[in-house]
C-alpha cells in the first residue's frame, strides 16, 4: 500500500512517570507511517485526494502537548486514534514514540515503542421485541455513532420477524448495522452490551424478550472462538432476520467459514 511518512518530529512534552520529567520536560521524536491510495491524489495533482502532511505534524504536536501521559504507548495510542479519526482514506498508521533523553543510567541511542493501528470493518445484528422496539434499534445506532472509535457506514431498514425461540413472546425488529471501528473485537462486544445494558436489557430468560439485543455478526475476515465471543456469529448463517437485513446494506460481505457472501448465505436458507 502506498505511504505518507513524517519520520522523526521532535516535539519538546511532559511525558513520563516520574514527577520531575513532567515538570521539566524533554525531547520526544514522533515517526508516523500512513497508508493509504495515492494514485489518484498522484495522477490529479490534487491535494484533496490525500492527507495534508502539514496538518498531520500539527494533529501530532497537539496530542503530544495536550496532555501529560506517564507512557510514550499512551502518546503512541493517542496519535494513532487521533490520525486515523481525522482521516477516512487512511485506514492504517504505524506510529513510534522516541524518548532518546529517557533517564537511565545506560548510554544508548534512543529508546521507543512503535505500534500499528488500522481501521476495522464489522457488522452487527439488532434486534428488539419489547416496548418501543424502532426506538431501542435507533437508540443503538444513536449510540454507536456517538462512539469516538466507532464510525457508522450504513444501518439497513428494520425488518418484523417472528421470535425463533420456543419463549412465548412477541414479533422482533430486527437489523443491520455496518461500521469502521478502532475497538478489538472483545472491547467492541463490551461497547455493545453497556448499549444493550443502557437500554434496560435484563438477562431473566436465554432468548427470552429483550429490549435490545445487539451481535457481533463479522469483524473483518476473522475467526474468532471463545467462549465470551464467536465471530462470524454461530447462528448468522441460518437466520433470515439476520442475513435479509445483512443482504440489503452489504451483499457481497464475505463469511470467512462457510466461504459464501451475505446474498448466497440468504439465498440457501430456508
Ligand atoms: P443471543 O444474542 O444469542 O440471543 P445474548 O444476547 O443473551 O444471546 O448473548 C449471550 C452471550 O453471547 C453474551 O454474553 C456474549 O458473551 C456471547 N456472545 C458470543 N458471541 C457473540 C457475538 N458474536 N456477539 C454478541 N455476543 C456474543
Ligand atoms: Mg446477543
Amino acid at each position: 500500500m502506498d505511504k505518507i511518512v513524517i519520520k522523526d518530529m521532535e516535539i519538546y512534552a511532559y511525558h513520563g512517570v516520574h514527577d520531575f520529567e513532567k515538570a521539566k520536560g524533554q525531547r520526544f521524536f514522533v515517526s508516523v507511517e500512513m497508508e493509504l491510495d495515492l494514485r489518484e491524489a498522484g495522477l490529479g495533482d490534487d491535494l484533496d485526494k490525500t492527507v495534508n502532511y502539514a496538518e498531520t505534524a500539527d494533529l501530532i504536536r497537539e496530542v503530544m502537548t495536550g496532555e501529560k501521559f506517564n507512557l510514550i504507548e499512551s502518546c503512541a495510542e493517542r496519535v494513532a486514534a487521533e490520525i486515523l479519526n481525522a482521516y477516512d482514506a487512511v485506514k492504517k498508521v504505524k506510529v513510534r514514540v522516541a524518548k532518546p533523553d529517557a533517564p537511565m543510567d545506560v548510554d544508548f541511542d534512543t529508546v521507543y515503542c512503535e505500534i500499528v493501528r488500522k481501521k476495522h470493518k464489522a457488522y452487527l445484528g439488532i434486534g428488539s421485541n419489547l416496548g418501543d422496539k424502532e426506538g431501542y434499534l435507533d437508540f443503538a445506532v444513536e449510540q454507536l455513532s456517538k462512539d469516538e472509535y466507532i464510525k457508522v457506514n450504513a444501518v439497513s431498514s428494520y425488518i418484523e420477524t417472528e421470535p425463533v425461540s420456543d419463549v412465548e413472546q412477541d414479533d422482533y425488529l430486527n437489523g443491520c448495522i455496518e461500521i469502521e471501528t478502532l475497538y478489538l473485537p472483545e472491547e467492541l462486544l463490551k461497547v455493545t452490551q453497556d448499549i444493550e445494558n443502557s437500554a434496560g436489557r435484563k438477562r431473566i430468560v436465554h432468548w427470552g424478550p429483550r429490549t435490545l439485543d445487539i451481535d457481533i455478526l463479522l469483524y473483518d475476515r476473522e475467526v474468532i472462538m471463545q467462549e465470551k465471543l464467536m465471530v462470524p456469529h454461530p447462528y448468522m448463517a441460518k437466520r433470515r432476520f439476520v442475513l435479509e437485513p445483512l443482504s440489503e446494506i452489504a451483499p457481497f460481505a464475505w463469511h470467512p467459514v462457510l466461504g459464501k457472501t451475505a446474498k448466497e448465505l440468504l439465498e440457501s436458507v430456508d
